[in-house]
């Protein structure tokens, strides 16, 4: 796999070459999203913002972590988001939570139910020096997918820098 360099306000990632990259239009310094997306519609996901905002809310990243998971859960549709791994990692000088999680989900259709099973990568951050916090997220299109979206992640989560 290839890959090419992304920048904008101040972070920047590597993402796979053949990747269609879609930044929200409303993104600014403080606050945004981008989107990566593979020929075969696999996404990667970029969430920032603002830091002060996160602990407000938020006693740690840990916390976080847990809270966005637990809303994902009560999302209509989502049956279960078990944890496949967590782990504390340093991510650009940052302690970081990366989860690897398997989400699953009703997929109804008019005549029967079913449920898919997906996997979910992500971690979060808090970077103190540029005042925001940081979220990476993925999944794979399809369960084929799997293991060419972990290398994606891992790529993703190793080249990802938030300040210099
Ligand atoms: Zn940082």
């Amino acid at each position: 796999m290839q890959y090419d360099h992304f920048s904008i306000y101040g972070f920047e990632v590597e993402y796979p070459k053949d990747w269609r990259v879609k930044l929200n239009p409303k993104s600014e310094k403080k606050t945004g999203e981008v989107a990566f997306h593979s020929p075969e519609s696999d996404g990667m996901f970029v969430f920032w913002g603002v830091l002060e905002d996160a602990k407000k809310k938020y006693a740690s990243v840990d916390e976080h972590v847990e809270r966005t998971i637990e809303k994902v859960e009560k999302t209509r549709g989502v049956k279960s988001m078990d944890i496949v791994e967590r782990k504390e990692l340093e991510i650009n000088g940052h302690r970081a939570i990366s989860t690897h999680l398997k989400a699953t989900f009703i997929q109804a259709t008019f005549l029967r139910r079913r449920e898919v099973s997906r996997e979910v990568w992500s971690f979060h951050l808090y970077c103190e020096q540029t005042a925001r916090y940081f979220v990476l997220h993925g999944s794979p299109s399809s369960d084929e997918r799997s293991m060419e979206q972990a290398d994606v992640f891992e790529h993703m989560q190793k080249t990802f820098r938030c300040h210099y």
